[in-house]
């Protein structure tokens, strides 16, 4: 199986690529911050349990994440491999990931992190907001937020895949087609 975590910070540009290479290589897309909003709008208890934590731009709890996250994966019994979009966000997510495709005699092949700096992700997340809609992306102080969260518990996570000589850091700024073009040769290197 192929298995990517795509990594980098919010507005890296993980959902654009994750489109893009999950058509490549027919993989499926496994997006915590996608299942999470469709809940939200399903109106569903994960939905509004999950609506506290993201309207303020925090990390939902890895307790919740994990054990949706597992239940995803538990629906794709036959997937050829999973791109893991926004997940894992924390250590205990991570060891917590590791644990589950050991469970189907699995692992993940490579984490890719896109690699923007602050001041591009606020100019891309508040452009965002203007189109999608999105309220965590209307809000100056909420976009600082979640790249603060993304500092604290999430940069960790490339240490743990680091250890295991997973993590390969991408540029993720220029075209989407050249950047994709670095992905796929990642991918090909790994597999
Ligand atoms: P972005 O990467 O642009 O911030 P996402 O759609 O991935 O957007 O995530 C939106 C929000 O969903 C996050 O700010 C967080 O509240 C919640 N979320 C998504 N994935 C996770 C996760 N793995 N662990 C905890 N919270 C998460």
């Amino acid at each position: 199986m192929l298995n990517i975590v795509l990594f980098g910070p919010p507005g890296a540009g993980k959902g654009t690529q994750s489109e893009k290479l999950i058509a490549k290589y027919n993989l499926v897309h496994l997006s915590t911050g996608d299942i999470f909003r469709a809940n939200i709008k399903g109106e569903t208890e994960l939905g509004k349990l999950a609506k506290t934590y993201m309207d303020g731009g925090n990390l939902v709890p890895d307790e919740v994440t994990i054990n949706m996250l597992a239940a995803e994966l538990d629906k794709a019994p036959n997937a050829k491999g999973f791109i893991f979009d926004g997940f894992p966000r924390t250590q205990a997510q991570a060891a917590a990931l590791d644990s589950l495709l050991a469970s189907k005699n699995t692992a993940i092949t490579s984490m890719l992190a896109l690699e923007v700096e602050e001041e591009e992700l606020k100019k891309r997340l508040l452009i965002r907001g203007k189109d999608s809609g999105r309220a965590d992306d209307q809000n100056p102080e909420i976009i600082q937020n979640r790249i603060n969260e993304y500092n604290n518990k999430t940069m960790p996570v490339k240490d743990f895949y680091a250890a295991q000589n997973k993590y390969k850091g991408i540029n993720g700024i220029g075209e989407i087609e050249g950047i994709f073009a670095l992905l796929c040769n990642e991918i090909e290197q790994a597999i």
